[in-house]
């Protein structure tokens, strides 16, 4: 039963929700969902119901909510100076500060961080960067990006043409013609079974250099990826795929933006997913974690090779066109700050790593051998479930059947877990708080099991 009170009819006739079946909800066919306080790893809705939040907002609430001291700094800075631009080389001591810790936490060789507000303005600053690099090289013709089918990367005009899923691009008139997709390195659903992982991998890279023989390198500025797909399905990349990625990219004098929103800041088990992989970025693109979404704020990490053109570039042309009224936002900077210090004192990258594999063990031991479940994978704090029709043949489920949200909605109303029905395939994403305990753990894979049962038997 839905309650038809005031709130409700506000929602319904006011907000315009981001992805998000439009008429069904202005119908009423689906719950308005309104949320109320949270803590640890849990919400508490209006009605006092508790879930799990085994996804942690959008993959964002890293440490946790109800931090307390993120709240404070959050409120002390809104008291002190809640607002001031950076623009014409303006700071604050937290913006000043959260640039500094960003680049002693990033990958060698990175020189200087740009803020934003969300990982996609972060990508449209990262493909300008890229347009203006060139230009100042005196290579115009240099600009198109590839990207990945099954790549996230945002939903705005340059950043959803990078985002390789059908859903973004629909309707929208995208993706635009700059942006050029390869294929995603995602084992699973190789199109020949018989590949072993390795022979996928070569594949992988033939297709990529198979589409820089057609556009010609002259025509391409750079390569973008995330180091494990997140939205597209969360899959870890199959053993050597970054480094033989990397060498056809250097090959041709392609730079690598890597999208470092959902892996940024100890998803993986690690301070960054580049050291994980072994990925030497030019640009690295953070969001997310970087304030464990108490506030917004997005950076681009600019490695020395493309700050050293950028600089030549305002010497040629005067200053950088580019800037957003709330970039570095002393708010966001100060969230920051408060978020990378409790990331260390707690020790929560280590917890993500040893808790997300205690996660992944014990889901691949409750469900591998099920009949439907054709996949279970992860890495770090960050794991999926996808199911087949048929796991012989590997034969996925008509979408239209909607195995995955129904998965999903099974887990909320029996267990109060929340996981995500990844919106291509059905595939269930758990992306927990680094605080997740093991007992926790547990309760997701257990309601897990659960709702798999109850859908598919
Ligand atoms: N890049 C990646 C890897 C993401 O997962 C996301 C969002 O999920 C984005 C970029 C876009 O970030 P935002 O939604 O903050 O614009």
């Amino acid at each position: 039963m839905l309650r038809n009170d005031q709130l409700e009819q506000w929602d319904r006739e006011a907000f315009f929700h981001p992805s998000t079946h439009l008429a069904q909800h202005a119908r009423g066919e689906s719950p308005a969902r309104v949320i109320r306080t949270a803590s640890g790893s849990h919400i508490e809705d209006r009605d006092g119901t508790k879930f799990l939040d085994a996804f942690a907002g959008l993959y964002c609430v890293n440490v946790g909510y109800g931090r307390e001291e993120i709240a404070d700094a959050i409120a002390a800075q809104a008291r002190e100076l809640a607002y001031y631009h950076s623009y014409v080389g303006h700071g604050t001591e937290a913006s000043i500060t959260l640039a500094k810790m960003i680049l002693d936490r990033a990958p060698k060789g990175m020189s200087k961080v740009y803020f934003g507000l969300g990982g996609s303005d972060a990508n449209e600053t990262n493909v300008k960067l890229v347009w203006y690099y060139n230009n100042i090289l005196g290579r115009p013709e240099k600009k198109k990006i590839i990207s990945r089918w099954r790549g996230y990367h945002g939903s705005g005009l340059v950043t959803g043409s990078l985002t390789g899923l059908e859903l973004f691009h629909k309707k929208f008139d995208l993706p635009v013609e700059q942006v050029i997709h390869t294929e995603a390195p995602y084992y699973f659903r190789r199109d020949d079974l018989d590949q072993t992982e390795e022979e996928f991998v070569a594949h992988c890279v033939n297709e990529l250099e198979a589409l820089i023989e057609r556009e010609g390198a002259d025509t391409i500025g750079a390569f973008i990826g995330e180091p494990v797909l997140g939205t597209g399905g969360i899959v870890p990349p199959p053993e050597g795929y970054w480094a033989a990625i990397q060498s056809v990219l250097k090959k041709h004098d392609i730079l690598l933006i890597v999208d470092e929103v959902v892996t940024g800041f100890g998803r993986l088990g690690t301070m960054m997913g580049s050291d994980h992989y072994g990925i030497a970025p030019d640009i690295i693109t953070i969001a997310k974690g970087l304030t464990s979404a108490y506030a917004p704020l997005s950076g681009s990490i600019v490695g020395d090779k493309v700050w050293k053109v950028l600089e030549q570039g305002t010497d040629d042309n005067g200053p950088i066109g580019h800037g957003w009224t709330y970039s570095a936002h002393p708010i966001g900077a100060a969230a920051g700050v408060a978020n990378l210090r409790l990331i260390d004192e707690l020790n929560l990258v280590a917890n993500a790593g040893e808790v997300g594999t205690y996660l992944n063990t014990e889901m691949q031991r409750a469900l591998g051998d099920h009949a439907h479940v054709g996949d279970v994978r992860g890495e770090g704090m960050l794991a999926a479930v996808e199911f087949v029709k048929d796991k012989g043949d590997r034969v996925f489920f008509d979408p239209a059947q909607k195995i995955g949200p129904q998965i999903a909605a099974k887990l909320l109303e029996q267990d109060q877990v929340i996981a995500r029905a990844m919106p291509q395939g059905d595939i269930l994403g758990f992306a927990p708080p680094f605080c997740l305990t093991k007992d926790e753990a547990d309760r997701v894979v257990a309601a897990t099991v659960r709702a798999v049962e109850a859908v598919l038997g």
